[in-house]
């Protein structure tokens, strides 16, 4: 059933473990949204209960706590190399079920993909997971069509009730998920490699402006470039930092002699879903997209990945009437 206790009480316990602990959750920023006078959420550390926000989901996930949005990987001068200080404190993250199920697709790019990579484990592997339930669905998440509105795999379950914090270790209250969502969507079994040659694509080559928030807000795109600053005061002396990057981007898979593979915002989108809805589970079984609807919400060109999807159906019978 939970156990409950007073929300001075639960604060005073974030307050007595912030040495051992560092605890992230949704948290607003007033006036740092995209248009001026608009706020926005996404993870930060908290102090207090009273600071997460509860009834509105995330604009950006919880991803860059384990995967920071400019990482130093490591100093450099002409003698040694030497690796930045972390923090030791064991981070404690306030999840709801869809990114629960991304944190899951995370461990398989950077632990489960032939190599173990030691900036993302050093982090995951003192994870503690809070479940936050989802009293009801938000606008575009569509996390029940991606089988990801329900999991048990967390640490303790908290939420807010009459101002008061109830937690449960133990599993024996049922949390709060999803039953049903207004936005459906219905990913084809198979998608073949020739939905390249559908008219599909064509629309967002005049409707994306390639500014790569869609990816950036994705609890599961994951892809970095690396920078080597070097410092203007000794030009020989620096740091390597991995960068968030952006496959929407025009340049992102830019090579060599400046060949380009995926020239227009067609081809990119096309990248981007099948990253998402076929390419990874061919590789680890499960679908990389959760459902999670942020990029949906934030695309200023108002594209929507999950009209995107459903659009599939109908390119496949075109490209196959073609072949
Ligand atoms: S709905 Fe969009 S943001 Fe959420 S996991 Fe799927 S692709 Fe990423
Ligand atoms: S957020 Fe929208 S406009 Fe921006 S890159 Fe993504 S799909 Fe294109």
């Amino acid at each position: 059933m939970g156990i409950t206790v007073s929300l001075e009480k639960a604060n005073s316990f974030l307050q007595d473990h912030k040495k051992e602990y560092a605890f992230y959750a949704p948290k607003l920023y007033p006036g740092t949204g995209t248009f001026s006078d608009t706020d926005i959420i996404r993870y930060g550390e908290v102090e207090s209960f009273d600071e997460i926000v509860w009834d509105q989901k995330s604009d950006y996930s919880f991803k860059e706590i384990l995967l920071p949005i400019s990482q130093t990987l490591f100093y450099f001068t002409e003698e040694q190399v030497t690796m930045p200080k972390t923090d030791a404190r064991k981070p404690v993250i306030f999840l709801r079920s869809c990114d629960i199920h991304a944190l899951k697709r995370l461990d398989q790019i950077y632990l489960e993909n032939k190599f173990e990579d030691p900036f993302y484990k050093a982090l995951r592997e003192n994870l503690i997971v809070v479940l936050m339930g989802c009293p009801s669905s938000f606008d575009t998440c569509f996390c029940v069509s991606m089988g990801t509105n329900k999991t048990e795999d967390y640490d303790v379950y908290v939420k807010m009730v009459d101002g008061a914090i109830v937690y449960d270790e133990k599993k024996e209250d049922t949390p709060e998920f999803v039953e049903e969502n207004e936005y459906k969507v219905n990913v084809p079994d198979s998608i073949p490699a020739s939905i390249k040659q559908s008219k599909m694509w064509d629309e967002y080559n005049s409707r994306c402006i390639s500014c790569g928030r869609c990816n950036f807000a994705c609890p599961t795109c994951t892809c970095f470039t690396m920078q080597d600053i070097f410092y203007s005061d000794n030009a020989k002396v620096g740091e390597r930092r991995r960068v968030w990057a952006s496959c929407e981007v025009d340049d992102f898979d830019t090579i060599a002699g400046g060949i380009k593979f995926r020239k227009t915002k067609g081809d990119r989108m096309r990248y981007r879903v099948m990253h998402k809805v076929s390419d990874h589970k061919k590789r680890f079984g499960v679908h990389m997209c959760v459902g999670c609807g942020r990029c949906d919400a934030i695309c200023p060109e108002y594209i929507s990945f999950a009209n995107c999807i459903n659009k599939l159906e109908d390119a496949i019978k075109e490209v196959e009437t073609h072949e």
